[in-house]
């Protein structure tokens, strides 16, 4: 006899909130000339990050520092906060699951937008969580419609990515203040700020350790260009981070990743330079749609949605990337997965993706005059080549 699973892995269906480009380039048997599709930073790393994770290197037999002393301790300085308002995780990802474990009994309500960032939904469904779903307003998170389905629905948790994924866009800090003023006392608003780094200051409200119910994630996936370390980090009220260390993975946080995100926060003029640098992609992504016809979604973040018109069309043209060498992801639900998601490389590689656009879009237009604007609403099938992850 098969030694049983428990329950609830065996009630949930097989499910895969991402699929990575390796495993694209594995079943199409070839490798893609262009990795736009996980938002990974094209612009490097710091060099005094990089030196750092060289020279720790040498001590790579010894364990990490399991409270990542030090990185807190600098964090508590960039942020105003105290050492007992910060944990570290292995990214952002890693401390969605920690919340979710944290957070959420059986059968307890999560309120989230359909299409937004899949991985918190899957650590809620591997802890039997219910979620509720909130459609996307003009391509922004529907604040009101998600604090009312907080009230009806009793919610625990309140999942937000400001900037958003995949949309690109934001919120200002007022509304976020606003907004999380109007959930439910015994509510927890996670605000996974990913993209911080890209986004105007007025995304970004101002961090109050204290406050028990507003939770926020950070990463060095992005702008600082270590998505391959695996380290990100909360800033939450102290009973949290207690909470936390009672079930968190304790030596999940490797040392060469620490040592790369104290070398980057010793390095700050790097991030800004990226984000500099992404702005003026962004840029050159608005006036290639803008050339073919198309529109994009306002981004705050290192990549730009750009606005196919339907799913059907969206779907073809990610297809058509596909074979043409490109890996981008589009949404997986309406009515933002009318648009692929690009994210923002180094200039030649920009032009090389803007002339396999250029084509695929001619393309398109022999096939077909024009496409059925669909309201495919359902989830794609796992596997779905276009699944959103990072
Ligand atoms: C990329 C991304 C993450 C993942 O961050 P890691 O620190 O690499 O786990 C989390 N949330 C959003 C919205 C993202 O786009």
């Amino acid at each position: 006899m098969h030694a049983p699973f428990t329950r609830l892995v065996r009630d949930l269906g097989d499910i895969v909130p991402f699929v990575a480009p390796e495993a694209h380039e594995r079943r199409l048997g070839r490798t893609f000339k262009l990795r736009l599709g996980a938002n990974e930073s094209a612009f490097g790393v710091s060099p005094i990050a990089q030196h750092a994770m060289v020279e720790a290197m040498e001590h790579v037999d010894w364990y990490g520092d399991p409270e990542s002393f030090e990185l807190r301790t600098q964090l508590a300085c960039v942020h105003g906060v105290s050492v007992q308002n910060l944990v570290v995780g292995s990214g952002i990802d890693d401390l969605l699951c920690l919340i979710a474990r944290t957070y959420i009994d059986s059968c307890q309500s999560v309120v989230m937008s359909l299409g937004g960032y899949p991985t918190f939904r899957y650590f809620v469904r591997g802890c039997g969580g219910t979620i509720h779903d909130v459609a996307y307003l003009r391509d922004s998170n529907d604040l009101d419609g998600l604090a009312k389905m907080a009230a009806r629905t009793g919610a625990r948790i309140v999942y937000l990515a400001n900037p958003d994924n995949p949309t690109g866009t934001w919120q200002t800090a007022g509304d976020l203040q606003e907004f999380a003023r109007r959930l439910p006392e015994s509510c927890l608003l996670v605000l996974d700020e990913a993209y911080a780094e890209f986004a105007p200051a007025e995304a970004i409200p101002p961090i109050d350790g204290a406050n028990p119910n507003i939770l926020r994630l950070r990463t060095f996936s992005k702008a600082y260009g270590m998505a391959g370390t695996r380290i990100g980090y909360a800033i939450a009220a102290r009973e949290t981070i207690v909470a936390f260390d009672r079930i968190r993975v304790h030596f999940g946080v490797n040392r060469i990743a620490q040592a790369g995100a104290l070398g980057s926060l010793r390095d700050p003029q790097f991030a800004l330079s990226v984000a500099r640098a992404v702005a003026e992609g962004r840029r050159d992504y608005e006036m290639l749609a803008r050339e073919l016809g198309l529109s994009t979604v306002p981004s705050a973040t290192n990549f730009v949605a750009i606005d196919m018109g339907s799913f059907d069309r969206a779907r073809a043209t990610v297809d058509a990337l596909f074979a043409h060498g490109v890996f981008v992801r589009m949404a997986n639900a309406s009515p933002v997965n009318r648009c692929i998601r690009v994210t923002v490389d180094r200039p030649a590689r920009r032009a090389t993706f803007a002339a396999i656009l250029r084509e695929v879009v001619a393309s398109e237009a022999t096939l077909q005059t024009g496409w059925p604007t669909s309201k495919t609403s359902a989830v794609f099938p796992s596997s779905f080549t276009g699944m959103i992850k990072g």
